[in-house]
């Protein structure tokens, strides 16, 4: 595998970052998981625009234009042939001192990583996922926002670990209100008879790529779609829920701690917002040529 570091594509075992790099001694840096689908990356404007979103939310200049990113994401695949996979695409803060001082680091680190993802099994696509509510509280918006797609993951590594020692895959986190925010790394909907709602942002959620193509996908099909505060109410007493991610895609939820959803499998609105995710993926992007 060929990986790009900083404007050159290197062998996988040459590609290595510094332990003085503040990404490593802080989590100090941005990211974005990105799919190619037939030959095509998926979205790759709407990814390199919240990359740079979230790099100017911490003060972090990322040394490329934006279409400087996106050219390096396509040249990287290309080398790969990535056609059908999954793209990290990284940018620390560089290498500086043992203190906390972002502004100490010299040049942010760009990584571009091709590879591939399988997050769950094909299975539970068909027959749903069970998650529970965790302890683990979203971040706050003003500590880290969630909309700021960060190397800090801990927030939702902690809530991953209750969902795993709880036997589940996946967790859905509160915020400090007690709201519905996300999973630890999907976006969550429900459905009511027609309608889609999914928490804003406000609540402590990231805006996810899948989750907006979803609601626009949702439109086209009739559905009504809005953003709105939801609770755990809301969740048990939907006819469906269904998590979107760029690794997930679209997949239905079937029983959140240890309650059915709805009839207890997948619902017809999100068989068919999967399936139209599926069709659109597959005939949208930027050619990897
Ligand atoms: N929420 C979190 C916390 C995530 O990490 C992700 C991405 N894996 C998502 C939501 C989904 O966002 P996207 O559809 O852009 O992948």
């Amino acid at each position: 595998m060929k990986i790009y570091m900083n404007g050159k594509l290197v062998p996988e075992r040459a590609a290595k970052v510094s332990v003085f790099d503040h990404g490593l001694l802080y989590g100090d840096g941005v990211f974005e998981g990105i799919r190619s689908y037939d030959g095509r990356v998926f979205m790759l404007d709407e990814h390199v625009d919240r990359l740079f979103r979230s790099a100017k939310a911490i003060d972090l200049k990322i040394p490329l234009t934006p279409q400087g990113v996106a050219r390096a994401v396509v040249m990287t695949c290309k080398a790969n042939k990535t056609l059908n996979g999954y793209i990290r695409l990284v940018v620390t803060r560089g290498v500086g001192t043992l203190g906390l001082n972002p502004y100490t680091c010299s040049k942010p680190q760009i990584v571009i990583i091709a590879g591939n993802i399988q997050l769950y099994p094909r299975k539970l696509y068909d027959d749903g996922l069970s998650i529970v509510t965790v302890g683990t509280l979203r971040n706050h918006t003003e500590s880290i926002n969630p909309q700021i797609k960060s190397l800090n993951y801990l927030n939702n590594v902690m809530a991953k670990i209750e969902a795993i020692n709880a036997g589940c895959m996946e967790a859905v986190m509160l915020n400090q209100q007690g709201f519905v925010a996300e999973a630890t790394g999907d976006n969550i909907f429900v459905v009511r008879g027609k309608r889609l709602i999914t928490p804003p942002p406000w609540c402590g959620t990231l805006e996810g790529i899948t989750r907006n193509v979803v609601m626009k996908l949702a439109v086209e099909d009739g559905c009504d779609v809005s953003e709105q505060v939801l609770t755990r109410y809301d969740l048990y007493t939907a006819d469906e829920v269904f998590l979107t991610g760029t690794a997930a895609e679209v997949i239905p939820v079937v029983n959140i701690d240890r309650r059915s959803i709805g009839a207890g499998v997948p619902g017809l609105v999100t068989r068919r917002l999967a399936a139209a995710f599926r069709r659109f993926a597959g005939s949208t992007g930027t050619p990897i040529v």
